[in-house]
């Protein structure tokens, strides 16, 4: 059985939402098919309790299309280098930004305020991040996690794909493989809600 789409999560253009015994749909942001109701765009879900009414709302174009210096943004990290992590992200201060794809680096310097020896003990690829920023330089943005809210708010196992859970400070075990792993933690890892993971 397909999950229904809940509230104030992002849907992507045909995603599948719901069946019409559970929602009325909007005819403008989403179309029925045998009954299932599917996103005619990309946008975030809103579902009106009362009426139960679902539709896809858009990113807010008014809102700046621009990146600053002290946005909070979320990303998922692409690749590690020796001394820095490529992050893709598309969420900045809390609004999602569908149309653009960002890139930021963290520099080996910039993840902690303890001394990190490898980047690989703070970060890993398609961890889920939440960093500041604090330079630009033409179309690359330089991040940090330094703070205790920042840094890693989602990580799945890097051996068997499971979500890691918290055993420690900065420190992770896998409850599948037994696994454990030592990240860049943000104080809330594990308690990031899908919607506002994004
Ligand atoms: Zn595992």
């Amino acid at each position: 059985m397909k999950e229904s789409a809940k509230n104030n999560e992002i849907a992507l253009t045909g995603q599948y939402l719901g069946v019409v015994e559970e929602y009325l749909p909007d005819k403008r942001s989403t179309y029925v098919r045998d009954g299932q109701i599917f996103a005619t765009k990309a946008g975030i879900v809103s579902i009106n309790e009362e009426r139960r009414a679902i539709e896809i709302k858009s990113h807010q174009d008014k809102d700046r299309k621009t990146v600053k210096i002290n946005d909070i943004l979320i990303g998922t990290i692409q690749f590690l280098r020796l001394y820095s992590v490529g992050i893709n992200f598309a969420t900045i201060n809390n609004k999602i930004h569908f149309n653009s794809s960002y890139f930021g680096n963290i520099h080996v310097s910039h993840i902690s305020h303890k001394f990190i020896e490898k980047i690989a003990d703070a970060f890993q690829i398609t961890d889920i991040i939440r960093a500041k920023v604090i330079k630009q330089e033409q179309n690359e943005f330089s991040l940090s996690t330094v703070g205790k809210d920042l840094g890693v708010i989602h990580a799945d196992c890097s051996i068997c794909g499971s979500p890691l859970e918290k055993i420690g400070q900065n420190k992770l075990k896998c409850s599948r493989c037994g696994s454990v792993e030592a990240r860049k933690l943000a104080s809330d890892y594990g308690n990031v809600s899908e919607s506002l993971r994004y």
